[in-house]
């Protein structure tokens, strides 16, 4: 795959660039940016997928489209990994999002022997013995509709490539400008022989194989699909609010003891453990043949003792963390360094010492972790005050940082970036400006809520579960009506009134 980089499109160093005033070189005089319908910056998978998104439709094909991404994308589309490891890095997408993949013709490109889908959930929380348990399987059956997912585990890396083969396949790799980075955006100007480009957004462009090579594109429609600190939100002026958890999630990929431990009868489970006094839930994803994706929310002092771990240290306080009390938990996390006794002596021994499993028909049994896949990333809450602004529009994380414990920061950008290319094909076709501020409105009134109430139901559902982490009267009350609630929605009364079934409704994103 053949990805320009800002080199070849470079007909002109831009004079108020400061990294080309800094190195002294040359100036060149004045010239008109290009111009382009729409310019996104990231080449993630929002960015991605909208770019994807407008080449596929017959509306919006024939817009001349950038998207510039710091990455070497042709590396990106190349992506490859022996069938038995995968990617720390792996996402559970809703059936939406795989509707909105498999419409557009990017699913086709995505590997499916490295994809999971599953149709059950086990969540369950130390501080009590409550748990819950999701069967869309068995509900399928109840009501004799098609067997059904609750979302589908894809590694980033297997989707980006799958989006970057179907822009291929689109005829749009012109579109993409790799390795290459916005040095700096600025509004255009008023030129008394050429154009008015005055309320343009013009970027300002440099090869990362080159920082004497400088481009300018200027955009009718500026997209901000570049991350969490979205230069693109910067430059908007739109403010971001929200903050920072002190919590990091630290991911691994990992073996399952008995693949059909995770995959009972048919039913392939998702597990999530609450451990509030450890600062945050452990979620056991499923992968295929047998691996799974962990995800553990906790404190940075937590994160970092588990990075520090043997491989069969880190084995033994997963499978602890899915089993054991918070005490025992928190005695192991704090394990004296210089101790003969080792956290798999540890487990091992406290193991017998549980009375019973919450009631709870399956545990996974951690086998081993995949060498060198332990990282782990801060997590944080953010959310921006609009989507939009003249010849701006905001996707993916540019717009919203969420929580991950309930797997949809990436299935939001989806939906922006699917939501946002049905705008710019409406304007199309009603023979608007893409760029104008009231037609943009139409994307913002569609996903600003949907984004919000996503983004602050998770959160609250964060501070649910790290009220009630002490040990005094109050937090056992907080954490008693925490049960409460849960055995409640797992009731058969919930079953009855449909409740249940409405929050198996809301984690499939419908
Ligand atoms: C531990 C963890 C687990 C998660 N699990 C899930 C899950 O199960 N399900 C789910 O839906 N989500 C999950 N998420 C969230 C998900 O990973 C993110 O929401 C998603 O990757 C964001 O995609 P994006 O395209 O918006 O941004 P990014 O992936 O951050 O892409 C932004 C791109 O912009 C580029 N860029 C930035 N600045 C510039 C510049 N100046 N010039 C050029 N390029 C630039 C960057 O190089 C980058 O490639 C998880 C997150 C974490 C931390």
């Amino acid at each position: 795959m053949q990805v320009r980089s800002a080199k070849r499109v470079s007909t002109y160093i831009c004079s108020a660039c400061r990294v080309a005033r800094r190195s002294g070189l040359k100036r060149y005089a004045s010239t008109s940016p290009d111009i382009y319908d729409v310019v996104a910056v990231g080449g993630g998978p929002a960015g991605l997928a909208l770019l994807m998104a407008l080449k596929s439709s017959p509306k919006t094909s024939h817009l001349k489209t950038a998207l510039i991404e710091t990455q070497d994308l042709a590396k990106q589309s190349q992506w490859t990994l022996p069938s038995q490891q995968y990617s720390n890095r792996a996402s559970s997408l809703t059936p939406s999002s795989v509707e909105f993949l498999e419409n557009s013709g990017a699913w086709a490109h995505v590997d499916p022997d490295r994809t999971q889908p599953y149709n059950a959930m086990q969540v369950w929380d130390a501080s009590n013995d409550a748990s819950i348990q999701f069967d869309w399987k068995a509900d399928a059956q109840r009501y004799n509709a098609s067997p059904r997912s609750v979302a589908t585990m894809t590694e980033n890396a297997n989707l980006t490539a799958g989006l970057l083969k179907r822009i291929e396949e689109l005829g749009a790799l012109d579109s993409l400008l790799s390795n290459t980075k916005v040095s700096s955006i600025q509004m255009g100007e008023d030129d008394s022989e050429g154009l008015d480009l005055s309320n343009w957004p013009v970027l300002s462009l440099q090869s990362s194989s080159d920082s004497s090579d400088l481009s300018r594109i200027a955009a009718r429609l500026l997209v901000g699909a570049d991350g969490f600190n979205s230069p693109v939100r910067a430059f908007a002026g739109i403010n971001s609010h929200g903050w920072d958890y002190n919590r990091h999630g630290v991911v691994a990929t990992i073996k399952v003891a008995n693949s059909e431990v995770l995959q009972d009868a048919g039913a392939v489970v998702a597990y999530q453990r609450f451990l509030p006094k450890l600062g945050g839930p452990i979620a056991i994803l499923p992968l295929p043949n047998g691996h799974a994706s962990l995800v553990w929310s906790t404190t940075p002092a937590n994160a970092a003792f588990l990075k520090s771990l043997s491989a069969e240290e880190f084995v033994a306080m997963v499978n602890a963390a899915l089993l054991l009390e918070q005490t025992d938990l928190t005695f192991m996390l704090n394990k004296d360094n210089g101790s003969t006794i080792t956290l798999l002596d540890e487990f091992q021994w406290r193991e017998k010492h549980v009375v019973g499993q919450h009631g709870l028909t399956l545990l996974p049994r951690v086998l081993s972790v995949q060498e060198n896949s332990v990282a782990s990333f801060p997590l944080r809450f953010r959310h921006a005050t609009t989507l939009t602004g003249p010849r701006i529009a905001l996707i993916g994380d540019a717009a919203h940082t969420v929580h991950p414990l309930a797997g949809q920061g990436l299935n939001l950008g989806l939906a922006d970036a699917r939501s946002l290319a049905e705008t710019v094909a409406y304007c199309v076709e009603h023979g608007m400006d893409i760029g104008d501020s009231m037609a943009l409105e139409r994307y913002g009134g569609d996903r600003f809520g949907k984004g919000l109430l996503m983004c602050g139901g998770v959160d609250a559902l964060n501070w649910m579960y790290q009220l009630g982490t002490g040990d005094g009267i109050m937090s056992n009350v907080v954490s008693g009506a925490r049960g409460l609630g849960m055995k409640f929605f797992g009731s058969g009364f919930a079953e009855q009134t449909g409740l249940k079934g409405r929050i198996m409704k809301l984690a499939e994103g419908s």
